[in-house]
């Protein structure tokens, strides 16, 4: 299985996310990506091999125009205004105060197009996510054209996150929902977005809602316990022509991989009742029972067999890369899936 990779990831650097009440180094580092390259390097699986650029057709067909330009701009009218730190959202719309219209000042804007106040913009971070999306789209375009059956798309800033007009969760540009919308553009009548990070994928489910030639499936934490809180939960199935398109899997506090699987195979029956044309996962390694801002209990050696669970599907597959932040482990456990994908 080839791999997908670019060095721009590292222009998303941020010194600081908001994390307990305090200011502190970001869990979403480039140093995650070190140590899933040392993995890769110890136990080779593919080539890695450099994104090509498809340019913003399917970026600007998955999120809102406005929201691109706010991203492209952010970083430089936040440092012309003097203030020290990193923006971070400190007020948006809510209940009693909806947006009838998008503030004029970046600290307002900030606060529109945030989903979430952990995330700090840093200088770079657009260019590093249209890196990260140019990675995804470089893999859906080996999937779609038949180059490869898997291939593994590395991306950072990672994606599942972000919603048409809105970020957070460490995602600005939706890469696997991008991927998708690539795959249906380029010979897929049908896809599937599996999404296996921690989190349940809220911004690849808003994006695809409404939709019925995407099915979007997630196993995460209970939001009534986890990130995202208000989005991810069982009777969220879809609306309109998406109405039994959406599929989620909200698992309790301390789930063992026992359990988790007994979900995934609920979760890969209806992949295969709905027979895509292809296979987009939205990989996190934050299932890990030692992941620091997780609570599911995976092991090791169960990602081998989470990767040939999805494998038996036999479906061209694209696999993205989300979260994880036990980062001593996330390379061993992203491997161990890759590896079992193709077993
Ligand atoms: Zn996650």
């Amino acid at each position: 299985m080839d791999i997908i990779y670019t060095e721009d990831h590292r222009l998303r650097a941020a010194k600081t996310e908001l994390y307990g009440g305090e200011l502190v180094s970001p869990f979403e580092c480039p140093e995650r990506m070190d140590f899933i390259l040392e993995a890769l390097k110890e136990r080779p699986i593919g080539m890695i091999k450099a994104p090509n650029n498809y340019g913003d057709a399917i970026i600007n067909q998955i999120h809102d125009a406005g929201y691109l330009s706010f991203l492209d701009t952010a970083w430089d009218e936040w440092e012309a205004t003097g203030m020290k730190g990193e923006p971070i959202p400190t007020v948006w719309p809510s209940r009693s105060m909806p947006a009838p219209h998008i503030p004029a000042f970046i600290e307002g804007k900030i606060g529109y197009y945030a989903l979430a106040g952990e995330t700090s913009i840093s200088k770079g971070t657009i260019e590093a996510a249209h890196a990260s999306a140019q990675v995804a789209l470089t893999g859906a375009d080996a999937i779609a054209s038949g180059q490869a059956g898997h291939i593994f798309s590395l991306c950072r800033p990672p994606g599942h996150h972000a919603s048409r007009d809105q970020y957070g969760g460490y995602c600005f540009i939706n890469n696997a929902a991008i991927a998708a919308q690539y795959m249906r553009e380029n010979g897929a009548a049908k896809v599937a977005i599996l999404d296996v990070d921690f989190h349940h994928g809220n911004g690849t489910q808003a994006i695809f809602y409404d939709r019925d030639d995407v099915l979007f499936l997630s196993l995460h934490g209970d939001p009534s316990h986890a990130f995202p809180h208000f989005l991810g939960h069982a009777d969220e199935k879809g609306h309109g022509k998406g109405e039994g398109h959406n599929i989620n899997y909200p698992m309790a506090p301390g789930t063992a991989y026992s359990a988790w699987a007994e979900a995934l195979d609920h979760a890969l029956a209806s992949i295969r009742r709905y027979a895509p044309d292809s296979l987009v996962v939205s990989f996190g390694a934050d299932t890990f029972e030692h992941d620091p801002i997780s609570f599911f209990k995976c092991k090791s050696d169960d990602y081998f067999d989470m990767g040939a669970r999805i494998n038996a599907l036999g479906l061209p597959t694209l696999t993205v890369m989300e979260g994880g932040y036990a980062v001593k482990d996330i390379g061993t456990n992203t491997v161990n899936f890759l590896i079992g994908l193709e077993r």
